[in-house]
């Protein structure tokens, strides 16, 4: 009876129904979905610049269409079926390697079901890197990314949140300038201007870390971010180099161990002292216990926020004067949220007169706040279109 036999083929074979492209913070993503969980390898193509996405199980039915290039990925081949394993092509334009894959369950949800998902997320590689990578076939999902949870699906219209932290406050005056002015009035009037810029957009949720002359502890500026699921933290300074009345312009920090510079070093150790100023006592240290999930949110919080710190510079060369090597990092305690892409702005020199005269000035402000907005809007529209 031919119902009988059919059944005994056991259940249905496994299927693709899905394969989706496209870009997520920085990063190429290819989405396989399928009926059943996905296991995979990865290899790089034998000739050319390729990997083999080969899909183990049962056979794999074709996905409907194949989706058209992104990012890193000039195209998909059609599913081939071989040697019990069902392999996908995948062209790509430059050399990459994975960040991270991990499995998404199915949900149900506002914006309808899906089937079990595995998440590849590309990103680009020099050739050794590349080659390194691919010396064996890479078997997917990374046991590393497994526990990452995925992204909140946030709703189209949500307003991103960004805080805003003006330097020093209170007791606190920060750097001062040859003419006796101090950093914390030029960090609160600049934070004041990127924020009412910001609002002015109607696509972000701005929150200060002070909104006036006040003293705020260090390790409260970055719980305040924390509290709030920030999605960006900017932290803004201005410096001052004592006698040296010739350096000038604006400089851009992220968060690293290793400070890249010894300047960079200096810096990072005069702006964590800040909370010594509140009565004597030494900051506790970063309060959270260390879970593994935090840190390797941490390693993508630092990608994210390298990436921020980049278009920051950018947009601020449209109209202020950069110094040489703008991009820096040191280990700013402001920049330790490991959940929260965060940067540091040094607007410009104190100790320098153009510095000081520009700053001050409602016109560098303006052009400062510009450049804040244009650089988040940048930061957030590729990601939005990625998480799409
Ligand atoms: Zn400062």
């Amino acid at each position: 009876m031919p119902g009988a036999l059919a059944g005994a083929a056991g259940a249905e074979p496994a299927r693709v129904t899905r394969l989706q492209l496209g870009l997520n913070a920085g990063l190429t993503r290819l989405v396989v979905e399928a009926s059943a969980p996905v296991e995979a390898e990865l290899a790089a193509q034998p000739a050319g610049l390729g990997l083999t996405l080969s899909l183990s199980g049962p056979r794999w039915a074709a996905p409907p269409a194949q989706p058209s290039a992104a990012g890193l990925v000039a195209g998909l081949g059609l599913p081939v079926q071989h040697d019990g394993r069902t392999a996908i092509a995948i062209d790509l334009v430059e050399p990459a390697v994975v960040e991270r894959a991990f499995r998404l369950d199915p949900q149900n949800g506002p914006l309808g079901s899906s089937g079990h998902r595995l998440v590849i997320d590309l990103r680009p590689a020099d050739p050794q890197a590349y080659a390194v990578a691919f010396a064996a076939p890479v078997a997917l999902p990374l046991p590393t990314a497994v526990d990452i949870a995925p992204p909140p699906a946030h709703a189209a219209d949500r307003r991103r949140t960004i805080v805003l932290d003006p330097g020093h406050g209170g007791q606190d005056p920060g750097a001062i300038s040859a003419s006796g002015r101090h950093e914390k009035d030029i960090t609160l009037a600049v934070a004041l201007a990127m924020a009412s810029r910001l609002r002015a957009t109607g696509r972000y949720h701005v929150i200060l870390t002070r909104d006036r002359d006040r003293f705020v502890r260090l390790n409260d500026r970055v719980a305040l971010a924390r509290k709030h699921e920030a999605d960006l933290f900017l932290s803004i300074h201005a410096d001052s180099l004592g006698g040296d009345r010739t350096t000038s312009g604006a400089t851009v920090y992220v968060r690293a161990d290793a400070a890249s510079d010894p300047e960079a070093e200096a810096l990072a150790l005069r702006e964590n002292r800040a909370d010594q100023l509140a009565g004597g006592a030494a900051a506790a240290e970063v309060d959270d216990v260390v879970s593994i999930l935090l840190d390797l949110a941490s390693r993508d919080t630092a990608r994210l926020s390298s990436r921020f710190a980049g278009l920051l510079t950018v947009a601020i060369s449209d109209g202020i004067a950069l110094r040489r090597n703008p991009l820096r990092a040191a280990n700013f305690r402001v920049l330790s949220a490991p959940d929260v892409p965060s940067a540091l702005l040094e607007l410009g020199y104190l100790s320098n007169p153009g510095d000081e005269a520009l700053l001050f000035s409602e016109s560098g402000r303006n052009r400062l706040a510009a450049a804040a907005v244009a650089a988040i809007d940048s930061f957030f529209g590729a990601e939005t279109q990625a998480g799409r």
